[in-house]
C-alpha cells in the first residue's frame, strides 16, 4: 500500500522544522526535495569513482562511463522509449526546448511557417519561440483557454493548418494542473504533418509518461521535478526526427573526425552532449528513477488524485478564497493556484512561511496565462509522493490564520474589510 508519511522518512529535509514549526513543504511544482538514495548516489560516485566518461580505460573511467549510461537506459525505460539513442541529455527542460528551437528550428523552419502553443505554457516553451520568430518570421499561433482552465479546441481545425510545422505544448499546466490531451493533439498535428513536442515538466515526474502512448515526436523534462538533483534535463526523440536536427553545441564528445576546416559528428545521442556532461547528477537522476519506478507512477498518480481532491474540497470551504483550474481531480494535477481576497499573495507567501508553510507565490513563469486570468500573480500550492492529509489541513488552517490577520489589521486601521 501506498504510505506517504512512511515514505517520508526517506527524505532527511522534510524533518527540518523553519520558524520554530515543522516544515511544510508545498513548492513541489518549483522543485521536489530529494531522496536519501539520490543524496547516496552522488556521495558514491564522488568517493568511489569520480572521472570523466566515454574517454578513458581506466577502472574509474569504465565504472563512471557505465553509470552514467545506465542512468540514460533507465530513463528510456522510465518513458516507454524503444532505446537510449533518442534520450539526450540537457541541463533542464528550458535548454532541452531551446535545442529544439535552435538545431531543429533553424535548420527548417521558414517565413511564413506555423509554431502552434497554447496559452499556458511556461516562459520556456514560449521565448525560444519567440527568439526564433524574429530571427525567421515564423508565425506564432496559440491555442487558447476557457473559463474553466482548459485548452479550448473548439477553432483548432482553423489553428491547425498544413502551415504548422510544430505543435509544443505543456502536458500539465504548472499554474491551472490542467492535464491536456496530448494524445488527441498529436494525432491532429500529424494529419497536417507537424511535430510534436511535448513540455514534460510537471507530467513526466506525477504521472505514467509513456512516448509511444502519447504519440509525441519530442518530450522534455528536468530531473529536479523529479526527486533528481538540479542540472540535468531531458530532452527524448524519436531518433528518426533527431537524425534531422543540426548539431546544437559544438566541441569535444560531439564529434566523429575533426579537421582544422571541418567536422563529421558523433552518433546520437552524442552529437548533441558536447564536452563533459553532468555526470554526477544524471547517475543521481538514474537514482531517483530507481525510486519513482519501485514505487510505480499508477500509485504516485492515485495518491495525488487523491490530495487534490482532499485540498480542492478543504480548500473551497475558506471564505474569499478563488481558485483556479479544473475542478475535476482527474483531469488536473496536484498543483493548486488561489488567490485570498485582500491579500497580495507575496504577503499570502510569506506569512505563510511564517507558519512552516512553502508556496510560490508570483506569475510562476506564466505571464501570458496571469493576463488571461486577470491577475498579476497567484500563491500555488503544489504536492508530491510525500505530501499528506495533514499537510493540506496545516494550509488551510494558516490560511484561515492570514484572513484573521488581515482583518484584524483592517479593524486596527479602522477600515472595513
Ligand atoms: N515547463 C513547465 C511546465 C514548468 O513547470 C517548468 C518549471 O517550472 C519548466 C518548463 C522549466 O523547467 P526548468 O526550469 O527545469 O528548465
Amino acid at each position: 500500500m501506498f504510505d506517504a508519511r512512511a515514505i517520508r522518512k526517506q527524505f532527511p529535509i522534510l524533518e527540518r522544522q523553519v520558524h520554530g514549526v515543522p516544515l511544510v513543504y508545498l513548492d513541489n511544482a518549483a522543485t521536489s526535495q530529494k531522496p536519501q538514495a539520490v543524496l547516496d548516489a552522488l556521495t558514491d560516485y564522488y568517493t568511489r569513482y569520480n572521472a570523466n566518461v566515454h574517454r578513458g580505460i581506466h577502472t574509474l573511467a569504465e565504472e563512471a562511463t557505465a553509470a552514467y549510461e545506465a542512468a540514460r537506459a533507465r530513463i528510456a525505460r522510465f518513458i516507454g522509449a524503444a532505446g537510449p539513442e533518442g534520450v539526450l541529455l540537457t541541463r533542464n527542460t528550458t535548454e532541452a526546448i531551446n535545442l529544439v528551437a535552435y538545431a531543429w528550428g533553424r535548420r527548417h523552419l521558414r517565413e511564413g511557417d506555423e509554431v502552434l502553443l497554447t496559452e499556458m505554457e511556461h516562459h520556456s516553451n514560449l521565448v525560444p519561440w519567440h527568439l526564433l520568430a524574429a530571427e525567421q518570421g515564423v508565425r506564432l499561433r496559440h491555442i487558447g483557454i476557457t473559463d474553466e482552465g482548459y485548452l479550448d479546441l473548439s477553432n483548432l481545425d482553423e489553428l491547425l493548418t498544413e502551415r504548422t510545422r510544430l505543435v509544443s505544448v505543456t502536458h500539465m499546466s504548472n499554474v491551472l494542473g490542467t492535464i491536456n490531451p496530448v494524445r488527441l493533439l498529436a494525432e491532429r498535428a500529424h494529419q497536417v504533418g507537424a511535430m510534436v513536442l511535448v513540455d514534460g515538466a510537471q507530467s513526466v515526474p506525477h504521472l505514467p509518461v509513456d512516448v509511444a502512448d502519447l504519440g509525441c515526436d519530442l518530450l522534455a523534462f528536468s530531473s529536479h521535478k523529479m526527486l533528481g538533483p538540479t542540472g540535468v534535463g531531458v530532452l527524448y526523440g524519436r531518433p528518426e526526427v533527431l537524425e534531422t536536427f543540426s548539431p546544437f553545441l559544438g566541441g569535444g564528445e560531439m564529434i566523429q573526425e575533426v579537421y582544422l576546416d571541418h567536422s563529421t559528428y558523433a552518433d546520437l545521442p552524442h552529437r548533441f552532449e558536447a564536452g563533459t556532461p553532468n555526470i554526477a547528477d544524471a547517475i543521481a537522476f538514474g537514482a531517483a528513477i530507481d525510486f519513482l519506478s519501485g514505487l510505480g507512477m499508477e500509485q504516485v498518480r492515485e495518491h495525488e488524485v487523491a490530495l487534490t481532491s482532499y485540498a480542492l474540497r478543504a480548500l473551497s470551504q475558506v471564505d474569499g478564497l478563488t481558485i483556479y483550474g479544473p475542478q475535476d481531480p482527474q483531469h488536473r494535477g496536484g498543483v493548486i493556484a488561489f488567490n485570498l481576497e485582500g491579500v497580495h499573495p507575496h504577503d499570502l507567501g510569506t506569512l505563510l512561511d511564517q507558519m512552516g508553510v512553502a508556496v510560490r507565490a508570483g506569475h510562476h513563469c506564466a505571464q501570458p496565462l496571469m493576463r488571461r486570468l486577470g491577475v498579476p500573480a497567484t500563491a500555488r500550492a503544489s504536492f508530491y509522493l510525500y505530501t499528506t492529509e495533514e499537510e493540506i489541513d496545516v494550509l488551510v488552517t494558516s490560511l484561515e490564520k492570514v484572513k484573521e490577520f488581515f482583518v484584524n489589521a483592517g479593524r486596527r486601521a479602522g477600515r472595513a474589510v
